[in-house]
């Protein structure tokens, strides 16, 4: 849409406000609302001031007047506020030398495609992301920062009606949770809703499903899109399910490992490169891959202990990537091991959609950094053609202890993906895709607010262990 039919548009759908939305560092999203006056056809070049002061990993006091700058192809109606709102993201600018603010997500992620198109590799880079997630009745915790002591009790079960309250007879069986139909599938009913909305606000739904895990663990499926867009839509995504859940009296959680001893909720990330509308990625090498599909899953496996800290860049993010749950620890690659890094998957056999399934990264991620950091690790691959080595496809289980040594694994948590991305960042640094000081701010971020914070707080399990010592 131009900024005038986007005018045209909210007067079409007698919108009152509008709201204005970006991602913070971390990956959550913000918002700002105006009275819907205040859009007019300058406001899309002259934008809208906020204090970038108080957004998390971003400026300091003394220089935090920035820009928001609606970008009119986003809008859509919020499906959840009262007030008839406009929705717009909006891109950050410095409201004096008008640059683009480099500690902005979405300009990253549309800095990485734009030194795609440079590299002359491809013009298009499409992801599929995969998002799973937990439905809970109840989360509690206890934050007392003084302390330090967090006390959590998530709990799932009911049915959205009193009628079924305390009927927990029919719940998955343990790791059965993939997929029986209902009653057995408490939140059909939520999904369909959740699905509902997000095809109004123009996302593109694939399926969705139960997942494995036995408590209230759910996915939804996206289609594909170029990587921008497919960041975009991954806010919007978590932003329905959240209120959906939310307008139920449900509460929703995409971190990665809520629950000891089940599956854990990852964000797969299905991608391919295409130039002039022809795939990249289908030849005739090892399961119908390209030399160059390969020499970029051989970037992707060669980075994937830096790429960590931005793709798996939470505490609990390593207590998912552990054996036994179908989340992956090999870095290797294989058309079928799902504890493998890399999958190839076999259901279609068409080159169009030949692609590559990158299994590490979890819904706590910043999908703009995730998406881009992948890009650029794959890139790196392709332009140094980087050899991924033989495939994995033999049961990891089945591997004598020396085979196994010999495949590296995952980071085990997030101070180790920390030191590995400090170690190994140059492939990011390519035309300022990523700067020196966004990397330095994260690692720091990253550090000190979550790293340090949890190894400085007792942990509730070491009461189970210790208390009695
Ligand atoms: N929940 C698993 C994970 O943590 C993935 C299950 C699946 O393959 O869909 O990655
Ligand atoms: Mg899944
Ligand atoms: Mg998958």
């Amino acid at each position: 849409m131009t900024p005038n039919e986007v005018i045209e548009y909210a007067k079409q759908q007698g919108a009152r406000q509008i709201d204005l939305r970006f991602t913070d560092l971390p990956g959550l999203a913000q918002h700002i609302s105006y009275p819907i006056g205040q859009l007019t056809e300058d406001s899309f070049e002259e934008g809208f001031g906020i204090d970038g002061s108080s957004i998390r990993g971003w400026a300091a006091i003394n220089e935090s007047d920035m820009l928001l700058i609606p970008d009119p192809n986003t809008a859509y109606m919020d499906p959840f506020f009262e007030t008839p709102t406009l929705c717009m993201i909006g891109d950050i600018q410095d409201p004096i030398t008008r640059q683009k603010y480099d500690r902005d997500p979405r300009w990253i992620a549309k800095k990485a495609e734009m030194y795609l198109k440079n590299s002359g590799v491809a013009d298009t880079i499409y992801f599929g992301a995969e998002a799973e997630f937990f439905i809970f009745d109840n989360i509690r915790f206890d934050q007392n920062p003084h302390s330090g002591y967090y006390f959590i009790d998530a709990e799932e079960g009911r049915w959205n009606s009193g009628r079924e309250a305390n009927n927990l007879g029919y719940r998955p069986r343990y790791k059965e949770g993939y997929f029986p139909l209902p009653p057995t599938d408490h939140y059909q009913n939520l999904r369909a809703e959740m699905v509902e909305t997000m095809l109004k606000v123009g996302l593109d739904i694939e399926c969705h499903h139960h997942e494995v895990a036995t408590a209230g663990q759910c996915e939804i499926d996206q289609r594909f899109d170029t990587m921008v867009k497919s960041a975009d839509n991954m806010m919007l995504y978590k932003y329905c399910i959240r209120n959906v859940a939310y307008r139920h009296g449900k509460t929703v959680t995409f971190m990665p490992k809520p629950l000891f001893g089940d599956n854990g909720s990852g964000m797969h990330c299905h991608q391919s490169l295409w130039k002039g509308g022809q795939p990249l990625f289908a030849g005739d090498g090892y399961a119908g891959l390209s030399q160059m599909a390969l020499w970029y899953i051989g970037g992707l496996l060669k980075h994937a202990r830096a790429l960590s800290a931005i793709i798996a860049p939470t505490t609990n993010s390593y207590k998912r990537l552990v054996p036994g749950y179908e989340a992956p620890v090999n870095l290797a690659y294989s058309r079928r091991n799902r504890s493998a890094a890399v999958r190839i998957p076999m259901y279609s056999s068409s080159p169009k959609a030949k692609r590559v399934e990158f299994r590490p990264p979890d819904p706590s991620a910043n999908p703009y950094l995730a998406f881009a950091a992948m890009l650029m690790a794959g890139l790196d691959g392709i332009v140094n053609k980087i050899d991924p080595g033989e495939s994995l496809d033999k049961d990891i289980y089945d591997l004598s202890p020396e085979e196994l040594k010999a495949v590296p694994s995952m980071p085990a948590s997030l101070d180790e993906a920390l030191q590995c991305l400090e170690e190994d960042h140059n492939f990011l640094l390519k035309d300022d895709v990523f700067t020196e000081e966004l990397l330095e701010t994260w690692i720091t971020y990253k550090q000190k607010n979550e790293a340090d914070a949890v190894r400085l707080r007792p942990h509730p399990y070491e009461f189970a262990l210790y208390y009695d010592i």
